[in-house]
């Protein structure tokens, strides 16, 4: 804990040392001032340094802290310095970094955006929306810190602005004046929603009577700070209480149209959900919550389980997903509104065809020439191609889709 300081610990950790480096973000600079009192008052006479080698202002980047530790070690340490091995955003600008020879190359794997992981329930939200907008039109969108903020990025390009954590309603409110044309969404985690969210946010909003729609992405934990529990996860937490359901809590505030869907992955429920709320006749604030459960998180719960059963010698039943031929036209739509990573790239398309061969057991170069072979005949005529292609995986996955470990 930064604050109160603990007068004994700090003196005890410093009075054995020569000097000590202080990094402390924002302004002004309150712990310094506040350990040098400390310091003073107790004799000891270590140098403190902070703001006079660290920038004053700003985010902390790895690249300024790693300038003012530098600084601070030419001071007061210079003997353990290597100059000619210092990292490369320490080096004066000219001086090229020793060349690390690329294992992969780019014709291997290609530059990509930030984004979801593979399998991320919150992707679909945003597929929706974009659905849905297609109907009611453009909103602004007033985002929030959390996993659900790569929807600001490529293909989803959704969020116009960005206030800090539990404040992407506060912030939609503030965008909601009289003189605009434009509706507002609001989006936030539930991280983001029991941190401050539901006073801040929510609670303006009803205040106010702000004609807000406020979307909480409920994926169980707070996912990206590693998966802590909150007030509304799903999880059994013998230390803690949960499973404290976000649309009663935004209810016992004063919302009068709540809803939650609890599958986000079902596209066409999430699109109607946006469309009725956008579109609807209450005004007000409105609050959808989108429920699915990270995946990643789903993964650290599920594969010990899985692997505790193997050891046991148990049967295991494994998720497989192939392309389903009656719904793909070819037409990348998975890439361009979902953002479907897996077939990114013909070169890609191909080696993931082989891949899938070779798990058929045939042969490497058997699989080689039959991917190029079916990859030739998609550019031939892409949309009966495709159709093979896409039956093909799928006929494959289907006969792995329950397998015993
Ligand atoms: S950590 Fe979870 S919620 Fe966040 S992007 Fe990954 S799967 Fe989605």
């Amino acid at each position: 804990m930064t604050y109160p300081i603990v007068d004994d610990e700090v003196i005890e950790f410093a009075k054995s040392k020569k000097a000590v480096l202080l990094v402390e973000e924002g302004q002004p600079d309150y712990i310094e001032q506040n350990i040098h009192a400390v310091l003073r008052r107790a004799d000891v006479p270590t140098k403190l340094h902070g703001k006079d080698l660290l920038p004053k202002a700003g985010e902390y980047t790895p690249a300024s802290v790693t300038k003012g530790i530098l600084e601070f070690v030419r001071k007061h340490g210079a003997h353990l310095l290597n100059e000619g091995n210092l990292p490369v955003v320490v080096r004066p600008s000219g001086d090229k970094p020793n060349s690390i020879p690329a294992i992969i190359g780019p014709d291997k794997v290609h530059g990509r955006p930030p984004s979801f992981c593979t399998g991320c329930p919150e992707r679909p939200i945003f597929t929706a929306l974009k659905l849905a907008e297609r109907e009611t039109g453009k909103h602004h969108v007033s985002a929030d810190i959390g996993c659900h903020l790569f929807s600001i990025l490529p293909p989803f390009n959704i969020g116009a602005t960005t206030m800090g954590y539990g404040l992407g309603s506060a912030g939609a409110s503030a965008f909601k004046s009289a003189d605009t044309d434009r509706g507002v969404i609001a989006f936030m985690g539930d991280g983001g929603f029991w941190h401050n969210g539901l006073t801040s946010g929510i609670g303006n909003a009803v205040f106010n009577e702000s004609d807000v729609l406020t979307v909480v992405v409920d994926n169980a934990y707070s996912a990206a700070t590693g998966g802590q529990d909150v007030l509304s996860s799903r999880a059994d937490n013998v230390l803690r209480s949960t499973k404290h359901p976000i649309e009663e809590a935004v209810r016992g505030i004063g919302v009068k149209w709540a809803k939650t869907v609890t599958n986000t992955f079902k596209v066409s429920e999430m699109r109607e959900t946006f469309k009725e709320a956008l579109t609807g006749k209450v005004k007000g604030p409105k609050v959808i919550v989108a429920q699915s459960e990270c995946t990643l998180n789903r993964m650290r719960r599920e594969k010990p389980e899985m692997t505790k059963k193997i050891k046991e010698g148990k049967r295991v039943v494994r998720e497989r997903f192939g392309v389903d031929p009656d719904t793909c036209t070819g037409d990348h739509s998975c890439i361009r509104i979902n953002g479907c990573r897996h077939f990114p790239s013909h070169q890609t398309q191909i080696r993931c065809v082989k891949i899938q061969l070779q798990q058929c057991l045939i042969p490497a170069w058997d699989a080689d020439f039959v991917a190029k072979l079916l990859m030739l005949l998609c550019s031939a005529h892409r949309f009966i191609a495709q159709k093979l292609l896409a039956t093909h995986l799928y006929g494959i996955r289907q006969s792995r889709l329950c397998e015993m470990q």
